[in-house]
């Protein structure tokens, strides 16, 4: 092995143990710790994001690094370490021009900008959050402006740092592509879906039940429960401290049957790529998902193009039955199907059906958008986000917490996040009609064996962790970047044929 990659390796390590301890108090924070404890918690979290920040950001880590960069160095070393250097780089000049006090007393305002979002949240009035947006975004540009070069443009940073390659440029193109051919198809669904009779889904279903029925689905689609545990918060969610340690949340409504169901299915999705990366990979910078965009390709492809198919629930629908027999005896499989597909615009994100949801990203892309070219203020983005939804699915939120308090993604500083949603959908509906053009897929569903779907994505996807990006994880399986043309001939594939559109 490289001697200087072998030194490099010993800060690594450390850099890594401080990543995995800020993981699990991130855990604990979000399932466990009692409200109260946020304004002690987030100074510990504040010394510990310090630790990591000054591991990775010193002289010694700078020069191994640079060593390594060069061509001598760099030809020697095998495909995983040169990964992990350009992985390294990318990470370095991430944080490195943030002067270390800034960096420090950025991670203890992002927790409490949380706790902030929150409150605002529970009295619906974004008001009273505008302050601390404000500064997260001050925060945000202030940072980003210490790493661009002159012609950059802040929010295409932003979105790079979660997809490498799909920039304002791109994702115009990709959005309105999207627009053209989907704010028909939705007015067609949407008026169908007004006559679908959903009521069996909001009877009384014990939750102890619906809890042994999401375990038991988890369980099915390959979530491995030496390698993984399920928890509870508001917000269900996955994190991982290893491909070893993999860790999902859930959260159970009792007249809510779906909700709970298709939340454990999406973060199965998350939790079964971070279990299969490599034990090479794993514990190293580059052994987690190989981005935002990606992963959500998982969970999507799990939850939406797997779970809400018919060959899917022929086998599992008998199931759910059998946990549910009283309120489901009159229910039959094509009406839960019809059930699950149904599609309206709605204001909360996290709830919209498969169609409407991209329309959500659109809207807060197109608002990012207008926070970094400083086209808007922040004290009327409340009004901006109801004259989008207005514009874009004819309905306004009832109040803030419902509207533009919903996500807590910009609290923590997320910007440029929610896109990779809708290029985790397109990446999803790419993949499953190549699948289905090598493989038997509804056969392998309708007979409940999920294992060679599994095992396909875990072989050309999975294993991989952070060593490819997404196109070329995409072109080294099916020799084709992402096209959003798929993503938009499955929806309309789908609708026209569930909803029998065009009759
Ligand atoms: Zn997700």
């Amino acid at each position: 092995m490289n001697k200087t990659f072998n030194k490099l390796k010993e800060h690594l390590e450390i850099i890594q143990a401080f990543t995995e301890a800020l993981t699990l108090y991130d855990w604990d924070l979000q399932t466990q710790a009692p409200k109260e404890s946020m304004d002690y918690n987030s100074k510990t979290i504040g010394i510990l994001s310090n630790e990591y920040y000054k591991a990775l950001v010193n002289l010694k880590v700078r020069r191994l690094l640079e060593k390594l960069e060069t061509d001598k160095e760099f030809e020697t070393l095998d495909s995983n370490e040169k990964a992990i250097v350009r992985k390294l780089r990318k990470t370095y000049n991430g944080i490195a021009f943030i002067p270390q006090q800034e960096y420090r007393e950025f991670s203890e305002f992002s927790a409490k900008s949380v706790s902030k979002w929150e409150k605002a949240k529970e009295n619906k009035d974004f008001n009273e959050f505008v302050p601390a947006l404000k500064e997260m975004i001050d925060y945000k540009k202030k940072f980003i402006s210490y790493r661009k070069s002159g012609r950059q443009k802040i929010y295409d940073i932003l979105l790079e740092d979660y997809e490498e390659g799909f920039k304002m440029q791109e994702l115009d193109i990709f959005f309105e592509k999207i627009k053209e051919a989907l704010i028909p198809l939705v007015k067609q669904v949407s008026e169908k879906s007004k006559t679908i009779d959903k009521s069996y889904n909001h009877q009384k279903y014990d939750i102890q039940k619906q809890k042994e029925f999401c375990k038991w689905l988890s369980g099915y689609l390959g979530f491995n429960f030496n390698r993984g545990i399920i928890g509870e918060s508001t917000h269900p969610f996955t994190t991982n401290l290893s491909n070893h340690d993999v860790r999902i949340t859930n959260h159970f409504n009792q007249e809510n049957l779906e909700s709970a169901i298709f939340s454990a299915i999406h973060e199965t999705g998350h939790a079964i790529y971070e279990m299969n990366v490599s034990d090479e990979l794993t514990q190293t910078i580059i052994g987690g998902g190989a981005s935002c965009g990606m992963h959500e390709s998982q969970s999507r492809f799990f939850e939406n193009i797997i779970g809400k198919s018919h060959a899917f629930w022929e086998y599992v629908y008998p199931k759910l039955v059998a946990t549910f027999p009283e309120q489901l005896k009159d229910v039959s499989l094509d009406e839960f199907l019809i059930g699950i597909n149904k599609s309206a615009p709605s204001p909360v994100r996290i709830e919209a059906d498969e169609l409407t949801y991209t329309f959500h990203i659109i809207i807060r892309y197109e608002i990012e958008k207008m926070i970094f070219q400083n086209k808007v203020k922040v004290e009327n983005l409340s009004k901006v986000w109801n004259k989008k939804y207005k514009e874009y699915l004819g309905i306004i939120p009832e109040n803030d917490s419902e509207g533009i308090l919903q996500d807590i993604h910009w609290a923590g500083g997320d910007f440029g996040y929610f896109s990779s949603y809708a290029i985790g959908n397109a990446i999803a509906a790419q993949i499953y009609y190549y699948m289905k053009s090598i493989m038997p897929f509804d056969e392998y569903l309708r007979q409940g064996n999920i294992t060679p779907i599994r095992e396909f994505l875990n072989s050309n996807i999975h294993q991989y962790g952070m060593k490819k990006n997404t196109n070329e994880i995409l072109k080294d399986l099916m020799n084709e970047e992402l096209s959003v043309d798929y993503f938009i001939r499955y929806m309309r594939e789908k609708y026209t044929k569930l909803f029998n559109l065009g009759e």
